[in-house]
């Protein structure tokens, strides 16, 4: 098959809009969809610091690239990344490895924060009494991000999220009824306390299908095992139901995201904001002390 924009030979066909792209196109479509959510969405802006949150997976990797490449002629902005090694043996020490020569290809600095330094356990050890890893990897590694890409004065942390994660929570959200969390969502969420950097999501409306032929097409080196201890949640049931939709309705995935995005202005508008306190470790928390110190406390009893 052909590009239906030129005579190259096509490596993608998008039932959605009936279209079917070459490399050249499939890059170019990519990377200005990207250009067009940093402007639209005002993620970056002059003197930015950015810190990219890279695990070595393709949507990380894919976002430090991109950046890198549309930032390249920009001297006023910083880039860096920041890994976090939460300590599973046989899956982080090979992403690790990759994100390190993706770093000292692109020259940006890595840096790597482990769990065992700072919670001082790692996950193979809290897997061994715990049954929901994932609370507490997810909970460890966000405030990991949060508190060491400030330490490193980074003014935005920049997430892979594609546009399946975000529709992923939003349904979870809905799902479940908390559109509190819900109207956290967006490519540059409210944040409602300095002690937060700004997250920004450049991918955020692209599919994940696409992110894995870009990373593929630039010839990423990206690790593509899944973690041992993913058990399949909520998310997992979410995200066959919306991949079996998209096929039976091709495109559908585009006008859920349009209708998120309305829904989403109402809400971060209706929504009542949660106050902030301060945990006794310092960090900002809606209640009185935060959900890494009540997991903490929860794994030294
Ligand atoms: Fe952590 Fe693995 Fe769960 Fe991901 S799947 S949150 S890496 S334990
Ligand atoms: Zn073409």
């Amino acid at each position: 098959m052909d590009c239906s924009l030129c005579t190259k030979k096509a490596v993608t066909f998008r039932k959605y809009e009936g279209r079917a792209l070459c490399k050249e196109h499939f890059i170019h479509g990519f990377e200005a969809k990207v250009k067009e959510t940093i402007r639209k969405d005002r993620l970056i802006e002059e003197g930015d610091r950015i810190c990219v949150a890279l695990s070595g997976g393709k949507d990380s990797s894919v976002t430090l690239w991109v950046i890198h490449k549309i930032l390249s002629e920009r001297r006023d902005i910083e880039l860096s990344a920041l890994l976090i090694d939460e300590g599973i043996e046989g899956y982080r020490n090979e992403s690790v490895e990759m994100a390190r020569r993706l770093c000292s290809s692109l020259g940006v600095e890595l840096h790597i924060e482990r769990f065992k330094e700072n919670v001082h356990k790692t996950m193979d050890e809290i897997m061994l009494d715990k049954q929901f890893p994932c609370t507490y990897c997810g909970v460890f590694r966000r405030d990991l991000l949060n508190s060491k890409s400030r330490d490193l004065g980074a003014t935005k942390l920049a997430t892979g999220h594609n546009m399946d994660d975000e529709l992923q929570s939003a349904f979870m959200n809905y799902f479940r009824l908390d559109m509190n969390k819900a109207s956290r969502l967006g490519s540059k969420p409210p944040h409602s306390s300095e002690l937060f950097v700004q997250r920004i999501k450049p991918l955020r409306y692209i599919p994940e299908k696409d992110v894995g032929l870009y990373a593929v097409l630039n010839n990423l080196d990206v690790h593509q095992t899944e973690c041992p201890y993913a058990n399949h949640t909520l998310r997992f049931h979410v995200r066959d139901f919306l991949n079996a939709m998209e096929e039976k309705y091709p495109g559908i995935k585009f006008s859920a995201m349009h209708a998120h995005d309305s829904l989403l202005s109402i809400l971060q508008k209706s929504v009542e904001k949660d106050g902030v306190k301060i945990c006794e470790c310092g960090e900002a928390t809606a209640g009185e002390k935060c959900r890494k110190c009540e997991l903490l406390e929860s794994l030294s009893a």
